[in-house]
């Protein structure tokens, strides 16, 4: 232990949502995709040729970047391929951030910043979210300083996607990095992408995780101005996205059909989720995500508990803003519809 450095022996570390292998269980608690990847993904990986996977894959992912650049309105230079967006959060906080440094994001939010920030050896400055989950009005003043600022929009665990107009507050006057995590914007009425004409400082990053149903592949997407790709570029690993994951992204990219399609059909669960949930006097948060933030009548932890006893995993975060909440993966109507039997049973009890 006292080899690693202090920063890293004070770290809690990273804790994922459980993939528990003892039981099948209905997954509601990592925000993945019910729906199968598109049917392209199979064909471009049945289309492939092994004897490929002798050589490395590109490094800097040309066709991927530019496929990536013609969908989001900029060119293949304005953006940056990961393996997952959690890489790009990496790159980005080696990029941008000293050891010494300080870094800004909201609470709650992804627990992924405050890790990452621990890793490099900087601090993070937590904006605790009002009670409604939005912005507070003092936000810019507490991240002053900081060089970089990890904003989720939509934001996680919460669903809520802020303002806009509070956005562009934050990005006009904010003098280090923004990073907005948009994992979830396909879910989302609008987003931010636009902001990356406007504002030198703003880095948006996707991933085709949630809304392209590829968490298993690990692909996420930066796209800022071409100054701050090329910075970001020097710092990625060489060969940071294998050639697997590059071809079915391809693939995946351009049948963006496919994503909206099931998309749709997870809004729409979502909207009858929450009317049930409602009817069982749950509060629920509005969600522009794949997911439900909700505080059941009851005690969280343990209808968390009672729950998977019934096969049925949901997440759960402790602590003093989250931990009357569940928050709840939105599945197929079928994982659903057990999901509310479930809870019948439970009250029956
Ligand atoms: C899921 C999630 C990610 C991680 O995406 P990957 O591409 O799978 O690494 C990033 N940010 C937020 C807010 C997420 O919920």
């Amino acid at each position: 232990m006292t080899y690693s450095r202090k920063n890293i022996q004070a770290l809690a570390g990273y804790a994922p949502g459980e993939q528990p292998k003892d039981r099948r269980y209905i997954k509601l608690n990592t925000n993945e995709n019910p729906y199968p990847p598109s049917p392209a993904v199979k064909k471009a990986l049945d289309d492939f040729d092994l004897k490929q996977l002798k050589l490395y894959p590109d490094p800097t992912a040309e066709e991927l970047r530019s496929i990536a650049g013609s969908l989001f309105g900029f060119s293949k230079n304005c953006t940056l391929i990961g393996n997952g967006s959690d890489d790009i959060l990496t790159i980005v906080m080696r990029t941008f951030v000293d050891q010494g440094g300080r870094v800004a994001c909201f609470e709650p939010s992804y627990s992924l910043y405050p890790v990452l920030t621990g890793i490099q050896g900087a601090s993070i400055t937590r904006i605790c979210l009002d009670d409604n989950f939005n912005i507070p009005k003092d936000a810019l003043k507490q991240a002053e300083g900081c060089p970089l600022f990890f904003i989720a929009r939509p934001n996680a665990p919460t669903g809520n996607a802020f303002p806009r107009e509070q956005m562009h507050e934050i990005c006009r006057n904010f003098k280090g990095i923004i990073l907005i995590d948009e994992a979830y914007a396909d879910f989302s009425e609008d987003n931010c992408m636009d902001f990356v004409a406007k504002y030198p400082n703003v880095i948006i990053s996707r991933t085709l995780s949630k809304s392209y149903s590829l968490a298993g592949v690990r692909l996420g997407i930066a796209v800022a101005s071409e100054e701050l790709i090329s910075e970001m570029m020097k710092v990625k690993d060489s060969y940071n996205v294998n050639m697997l994951t590059q071809i079915v992204a391809a693939a995946a990219l351009k049948d963006t059909g496919w994503m909206k399609k099931n998309r749709d059909k997870v809004i729409l669960t979502r909207e009858r989720l929450k009317t049930a949930l409602e009817q069982r006097n749950f509060n629920v948060l509005p969600s522009q995500t794949n997911f439900l933030f909700t505080a059941p009548p009851e005690n969280a932890a343990e209808l968390h508990t009672k729950l998977k006893a019934e096969g049925i995993l949901v997440r759960y975060f402790s602590g003093k803003r989250t931990g009357n909440y569940l928050r709840i993966t939105i599945g197929t109507d079928e994982e659903v519809n057990s999901l509310l039997e479930a809870l019948n049973k439970i009250n029956a009890e």
